[in-house]
């Protein structure tokens, strides 16, 4: 069956329903790897935020893409050596990218990542040197450079470098180079994250292929890889976890630690644009179907007064879009600013406090 199909019944792409799940504990996980969490989040606001990174800590935008592609392409070839099946290994070598890059577009468009397609392979027949591909509406350039550059590691065990150009306003030209040096074993390790806690929340699910009917407030445009949040418009897109924590613990580890607060400031700002009025004064039971279905983890506790927000997560998927999230609902819900503190409880809880800016 193929990726793209969608359901007769809700019309969810039948790419996601059979290779996802949303657990009852806050989480969205991959049916064949479920320590792979995903989160389904805005995703234009993510090249702003590498922007306003690149402003806040006085570093060219260059070298900022430069960090996000190379910790996203070790993510990738992580998670691409724990689950690619054997005969992809093979598929590669015997019929080149070709038939591999039908699946990955596939994925693409199923996951809101845009439209992606093979441009061409040098020499054309054999093990490639070089490998051209196409993104029309990338869900974030960067990201999707990192995701690219980390496949064809993993399928030529070598290092690769990349260049990219934009062809016009929407798509854009990557080009891989494959390298003589041999990627060695250790560069695949990958840190899995924190056990999780059971949760009681539960979804209605689709009769026909199981999904949430939640997700109706999301449309798949699955001609150009587009997924929406109907209700504000914006654009969101599937991310994993572990790999957006592996690029923003390592722009931390470079930059500095003024990174966190610009991540937090990015997140309020979306949440301002993404989210109404009427949803941030929701109250508990919305709230947390809101942020289980996005896979942020699960609302444990709320309480909203006119001075105070206090909140508790469990299983949080990234504080930083937490944080920056409840900092977003004080200020729809308050009508004023507010500032946050927060921690990472020992068992692994979020918890956090936001009072008026003073
Ligand atoms: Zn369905």
């Amino acid at each position: 069956m193929r990726a793209t199909m969608t359901c007769p019944e809700c019309g969810i792409p039948r790419g996601i329903s059979r290779t996802m799940r949303w657990n009852p504990d806050g989480t969205i996980t991959q049916v064949g790897d479920p320590l792979h969490r995903l989160i389904l989040f805005e995703s234009d606001n993510l090249d702003r935020m590498w922007m306003a990174l690149s402003e806040a800590l006085g570093v060219t935008e260059e070298h900022l893409w430069e960090l996000v592609i190379s910790s996203k392409s070790r993510a990738t070839r992580a998670f691409l050596r724990r689950t690619l099946p054997w005969y992809v290994n093979l598929a590669a070598r015997f019929v080149g990218y070709r038939a591999l890059m039908s699946a990955i577009e596939a994925q693409g468009l199923v996951m809101g990542y845009g439209k992606i397609t093979l441009g061409g392979q040098y020499p054309r027949r054999g093990r490639p040197e070089r490998v051209t591909v196409f993104i029309e509406d990338p869900y974030s350039l960067p990201l999707f450079c990192g995701d690219f550059k980390g496949a064809a590691e993993v399928l030529e065990r070598r290092w690769a470098s990349l260049t990219y150009q934009a062809l016009d306003e929407r798509r854009h030209q990557i080009d891989v180079t494959m390298s003589g040096e041999k990627l060695e074993e250790e560069y695949f390790r990958v840190e899995d994250g924190a056990e999780r806690k059971p949760g009681d929340l539960s979804y209605t699910p689709c009769p026909s292929c199981g999904a949430p009917r939640e997700l109706v407030r999301f449309s798949w445009d699955l001609s150009r890889g587009i997924i929406r949040d109907t209700e504000s418009g914006r654009r969101t897109a599937f991310f994993g976890t572990a790999a957006l924590r592996a690029v923003f613990d390592e722009l931390e580890h470079e930059l500095g630690e003024r990174v966190t607060p610009t991540i937090i400031e990015a997140e309020r700002r979306n949440t301002l644009e993404a989210m109404g009025v009427e949803e941030a004064r929701s109250g508990f039971e919305s709230l947390r179907l809101r942020a289980a279905l996005r896979g942020l983890g699960l609302l444990t506790a709320l309480s909203l007064s006119t001075e105070r927000l206090e909140a508790k997560v469990a299983n949080p998927a990234l504080p930083e879009y937490l944080v920056g999230l409840s900092l977003g609902i004080f200020e729809l819900a308050l009508g004023k600013r507010g500032e946050c503190r927060w921690e990472l409880e020992a068992d692994g809880d979020l918890r956090l406090e936001v009072v008026p800016a003073g």
